[in-house]
């Protein structure tokens, strides 16, 4: 699953996905989804993996 909110990388607040979730609402493998830091405004992508429970912060 694509969680909705993550938490952000840079000061800990909460970032919000940007866009829009996938049409059958499961995320591709290598699928890059946007965060933006509702606090900061920092903007973090997250690569999709293929188990659900890793992602990958650039
Ligand atoms: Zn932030």
């Amino acid at each position: 699953m694509t969680p909705d909110t993550i938490t952000c990388t840079e000061c800990s607040g909460t970032a919000h996905r940007v866009g829009y979730p996938p049409p059958d609402d499961e995320p591709t493998a290598g699928e890059v989804v946007p965060y933006l830091c509702e606090d900061c405004g920092h903007r973090m992508d997250v690569v999709m993996d293929e188990a659900d429970d890793e992602e990958h912060l650039t």
